[in-house]
């Protein structure tokens, strides 16, 4: 496995690559690396031959300046899982490499007013800059993103539909603990009680599938539901949003009819956990977490 720093040296490794008409996967991380992480380099050997990791804890997606001097640093064990999982390049730009001189950022404000982006002010743009910016840096043929972060990954998705990158997004499942929780790198920060109480989050989500499978159409009477089971479980967390979007444009609805998406934010401490179910409506209904 290689590990560059230089945009002109993985340019010039990943026209070596394209010479060999090989498809080349990427897989972009801010490091701290878990089986969630894991999952999507596996997604790529599915799908392509040549298998690129960035690891860059990108400064301008953080909107809370704590989150970003506490983010978790793993360097060193970084490295060896990628090998391990078969990544074939790591690249590994410093803040000056991708930001000096910096002004242009990338928005997609009709998908960003919902869900995390009416919370986090700038994190979209800081992701789809980085994002935009790495994909013009790496070139591949498919990226995969983790359902984990769904506001993201559709955006995503979206920006390259807009801006005609040539590139294939695929969106991988969330990999869970035993229990439950969604791996996040963030999970270190939590106190064994905070560990305890964020099962809320996976079990709000498993709590809406049974009201779902039961025929309960109306959102506005599922989020009663869920705020008072939520209640209920007298957890001491602080919900920051529970929200029916629709999947394609990250709208808030009313009633489930389309693919739609279920998301749940909340604060545990100090620390903030994101999690998510799809549904598919209709007659073969499915509920995806
Ligand atoms: P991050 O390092 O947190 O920026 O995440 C890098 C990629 O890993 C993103 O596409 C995330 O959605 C994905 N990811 C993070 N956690 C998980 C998880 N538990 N399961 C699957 N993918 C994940």
């Amino acid at each position: 496995m290689k590990v560059i720093s230089s945009i002109n040296e993985i340019r010039k490794e990943i026209n070596k690559i394209r010479q060999q008409n090989k498809k080349i996967g990427f897989v972009p991380t801010m490091g701290a690396l878990h089986a969630g992480h894991l999952s999507l380099v596996k997604e790529s050997k599915k799908n392509a031959d040549f298998h690129v990791m960035s690891i860059f804890v990108n400064k301008i997606q953080f909107n809370d300046s704590n989150d970003f001097e506490n983010y978790p640093h793993e360097l060193e064990q970084d490295l060896k899982k990628a090998d391990q999982a078969g990544i074939d390049l790591v690249f590994l730009p410093d803040d000056s490499t991708m930001y000096s001189n910096h002004l242009t950022y990338i928005n997609i404000e009709n998908l960003t007013n919902n869900l995390c982006g009416a919370f986090r002010t700038g994190h979209f743009s800081g992701v789809f800059t980085v994002v935009a910016k790495l994909f013009n840096i790496v070139q591949p043929d498919i990226a995969i993103f983790g359902q984990k972060d769904i506001q993201q990954a559709i955006s995503i998705n979206k920006m390259v539909i807009d801006l005609n990158f040539p590139i294939q997004i695929i969106i991988a499942p969330i990999i869970r603990e035993k229990d439950g929780l969604a791996m996040s790198s963030r999970n270190v920060h939590l106190s064994t009680q905070e560990r305890e109480d964020s099962l809320i989050l996976y079990n709000t989500l498993k709590t809406a599938e049974k009201f779902i499978k039961n025929n309960e159409k109306n959102c506005t009477n599922i989020l009663k539901l869920l705020n008072e089971y939520i209640k209920e479980q007298k957890k001491n967390i602080k919900l920051e949003y529970l929200s029916f979007v629709d999947y394609e444009t990250l709208q808030e609805i009313d009633k489930l009819a389309n693919k739609s998406v279920l998301a749940i934010a909340a604060y545990l401490g100090k620390t903030r956990l994101i999690d998510n179910m799809i549904i598919n409506s209709g007659d073969n209904l499915k509920c995806v977490y």
